[in-house]
Parts: C-alpha cells; sequence; structure tokens
C-alpha cells in the first residue's frame, strides 16, 4: 500500500461588496453576507486549497501551473472545475482519498453554522470524509481576507498488502 499526503493552501483577500446579491464562494457554497472575494476566478479559497492539496500529494502541477490567473478562460470560473480536473488525476493515478481535513480562517462569515453545507456540497466531488474547523483571525491585520488550510491522505495499491 502506497500513502501520500498533500498540503493545500490559498487566501484571498474580501471586500465588502457594492452589490445586494453578491456572494462569497466556500466550498462551492454561495454565502451572502455581504462580502466577496477579490480574484480572477469565482475567488473560493477553500475549493483552491482543497485542489492544491490532493495535486500535491500526487505530484501533479499545482492550481495556479494548470489554471493560471491571467488566462481568460478562468476569469470568473467556477472553482468545482478546477476540483473535478484534480479528482480525474487522483482517479487515473488509482488513488483513493483517505480523508481531508480543512481549516477555514475568516471574521466573517462564521463557517460553524455552515459546515454542513460546504461538507455536503463537497461530498458531489469527493467520496471520503471530509472534516472542516473554522477560524478566526483574532483581530490581526489579515482580517480582511478568507484563509484556507488543506491535508488530504490519498492511498493507492493492493489492499490486501
Ligand atoms: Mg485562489
Amino acid at each position: 500500500m502506497e500513502m501520500r499526503i498533500g498540503h493545500g493552501y490559498d487566501l484571498h483577500r474580501l471586500e465588502i461588496s457594492k452589490e445586494n446579491d453578491a456572494i462569497l464562494m466556500i466550498g462551492g457554497f454561495g454565502v451572502h453576507c455581504g462580502l466577496q472575494a477579490i480574484a480572477h476566478s469565482d475567488g473560493d479559497a477553500l475549493m483552491h486549497a482543497v485542489t492544491d492539496a490532493l495535486l500535491s500529494a500526487i505530484g501533479e502541477p499545482d492550481i495556479g501551473t494548470l489554471f493560471p490567473d491571467n488566462d481568460p478562460k478562468n476569469e470568473n470560473r467556477d472553482s468545482g472545475e478546477f476540483l473535478i480536473e484534480a479528482m480525474d488525476r487522483v482517479n487515473v493515478g488509482g488513488w483513493a482519498i483517505c480523508n481531508v481535513d480543512i481549516t477555514v480562517v475568516c471574521d466573517q462569515p462564521k463557517i460553524g453554522s455552515l459546515r454542513e453545507q460546504i461538507c455536503e456540497n463537497l461530498r458531489r466531488y469527493i467520496v471520503a470524509p471530509v472534516n472542516i474547523k473554522g477560524k478566526t483571525h483574532e483581530g490581526t491585520d489579515r482580517c480582511g481576507a478568507i484563509e484556507v488550510h488543506v491535508v488530504a491522505l490519498l492511498q493507492r495499491g493492493n489492499k490486501h498488502e
């Protein structure tokens, strides 16, 4: 049995939205919290960090290499498509995900109340236990940002080994 661990990290600055219908994407779940991420794609830092953790575990190029932020094709793009590409590479390589552990750091919105919806959405892409913890920036100078840390454990090989 071969095992790999991958770490993913992402940060996006947040700004107060002038539009009433603005949403902040967190794990593919749109949150109406008056904030939006400053980004080229849809700014879903959680999706970006999960995608990078999986790609990193299996030794594939990172999200910025596969989906450059200066490529017009990626403008406002659904970050679920990045995760689908990572999952395709996971599957082609014969890997199975053991678990994914996620820490989201932001002051708003509160992650605790969104945990179930985010996990449910991630299950559309990942068939493995996913855990999400929410932390705050504790009044430091990173309050205007959302940060996400992810570790993912993968395995492949004969289950009877
Ligand atoms: Mg990003």
